[in-house]
């Protein structure tokens, strides 16, 4: 039997009919909305396209959306005065840089010096920290979006075992953790795994974050496994994910689609993110 598909879409949409209400109820309790600053540098389509659709999806949703688009050559300097700016305004609860960045502007240098109560992709040493130490707070949003899609298939991830192939510090490493946390037993692969195959016909939950088209294969997936693409590559103009998705699905019990699955989940959690993080600031009595 083919696999459930498991529509990202639909679920974000349903995750953010709840945010407005929450957002709405925040808003009139504190006199003011929500509001996410993205800070964008240079011209890049791409990221100029994902940062309005996520001030878009934030409007919807009740959030306010500042963008700040800077030259392909600001300084380093300027860069960290704006969040520097970012972190003082109390009318910014969540702040965004929009990767990639350009050379003289380290990324790492960047979310060290994020508010760690504004850090909405959750990638700050402290927020990492607070993840890898079992307690989190802001946690990134791709990963954070992948355990709603799985919690929603209704999968059991204690005692399960996930298989998370890519180990980078925005989807890998912090799902692997989060999995961790639901009490699964987690294996991480990357690119010096020996026999990835062998690895990835073990999972009850496979999840994978590549980015080599087609790299998962249908024999490389349990029947009946979870399989969670977080893949996003162009192949011939058309956006296409790491497993073999028509094949897969012959196997899979429930599989996402790209696009359409964790993509827009990854959204949504940007926009859930900055509420926790204006609920943080205002409420916490930190
Ligand atoms: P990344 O930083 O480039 O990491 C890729 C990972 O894949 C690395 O850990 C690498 O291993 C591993 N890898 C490469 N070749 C491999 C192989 N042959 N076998 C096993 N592992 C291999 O990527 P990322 O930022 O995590 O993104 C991964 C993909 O997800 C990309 O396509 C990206 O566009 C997509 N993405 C989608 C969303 C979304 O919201 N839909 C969000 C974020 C990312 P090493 O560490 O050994 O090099």
């Amino acid at each position: 039997m083919a696999a459930r598909i498991l529509d990202g879409r639909a679920l974000a949409q349903q995750r953010r009919a709840v945010l407005a209400e929450e957002v709405a109820a925040f808003t009139a309790r504190h006199g003011v909305a929500p509001c996410l600053a993205a800070v964008v540098v240079g011209a890049d389509p791409a990221s100029r396209q994902y940062v309005e659709s996520k001030a878009r999806a934030g409007g919807l949703a009740g959030i306010r959306s500042e963008t700040f688009h800077l030259a392909g050559d600001t300084s380093a300097g300027d860069y960290f005065g704006l969040i520097e700016d970012l972190n003082r305004r109390r009318d910014v609860h969540g702040i965004l840089p929009q990767l990639p960045l350009p050379p003289q502007i380290d990324p790492q240098r960047v979310f060290e010096r994020i508010h760690p109560d504004k850090d909405v992709d959750g990638l700050s040493p402290v927020n990492a920290g607070r993840l890898l130490l079992g307690s989190p707070r802001l946690v990134p949003c791709t990963p954070l979006g992948i355990l709603v899609l799985i919690d929603h298939a209704g999968t059991e991830l204690e005692g399960a075992e996930v298989v998370v192939v890519g180990r980078s510090n925005i989807v890998g490493k912090p799902v692997a953790l989060l999995a961790l946390g639901r009490h699964a037993t987690v294996t991480l692969c990357h690119s010096r795994t020996v026999d990835l195959a062998a690895e990835t016909r073990r999972a009850d939950v496979l999840i994978s974050a590549v980015g080599r088209p087609r790299m998962i294969q249908r024999e490389m997936v349990k029947p009946g496994a979870i399989v969670i693409d977080v893949g996003n590559s162009r192949v011939e103009g058309k956006t296409v994910g790491d497993v073999d998705f028509d094949r897969v699905r012959e196997v899979a019990g429930a599989i996402t689609p790209v696009p359409g699955g964790v993509g827009p989940m990854t959204i949504a959690m940007v926009l859930e993110n900055t509420l926790t993080a204006a609920r943080l600031q205002l409420e916490s009595g930190r």
